[in-house]
């Protein structure tokens, strides 16, 4: 078959159906203020550790909603808990609190299939 220096791209849609939400569930419960979030970016630009890493709490956030944790789990690693972002939310969000959760949640998940 020619090939012609192109190809199809993979499906870029989010299935909510077949995603693990639990993760989210479990903040937005213990967390309300998640539900706030715009995807402004203020805390991922405020980020120490943004600005020496790839690590963006935006999208962690948004990753966390869809239900892709894979990606998550090992980047919120590198938050060093230092609550930069909480200061500067327009929203309010209690952003250090979320990332204290998810980690909590995967915590849970690993221990009891959540
Ligand atoms: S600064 Fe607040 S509203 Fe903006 S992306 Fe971060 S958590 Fe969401
Ligand atoms: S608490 Fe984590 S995500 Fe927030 S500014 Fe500090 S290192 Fe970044």
């Amino acid at each position: 078959m020619n090939k012609f220096g192109f190809g199809i791209s993979p499906g870029r849609q989010i299935d909510y159906d077949s995603n693990n939400r639990e993760v989210a569930r479990y903040i937005f419960e213990n967390e309300p203020s998640f539900r706030l979030c715009i995807e402004c970016g203020g805390c991922s630009a405020t980020c120490s550790t943004g600005n020496f890493t790839g690590f963006s709490l935006r999208e962690i956030n948004i990753l966390i909603k869809r239900g892709e944790n894979d990606l998550v789990r090992n980047a919120l690693k590198k938050c060093m808990l230092c609550g930069k972002c909480t200061l500067v939310c327009p929203r309010g969000v209690n952003t250090r609190n979320i990332v204290v959760l998810a980690k909590r949640a995967f915590q849970k998940s690993d221990e009891y299939a959540l």
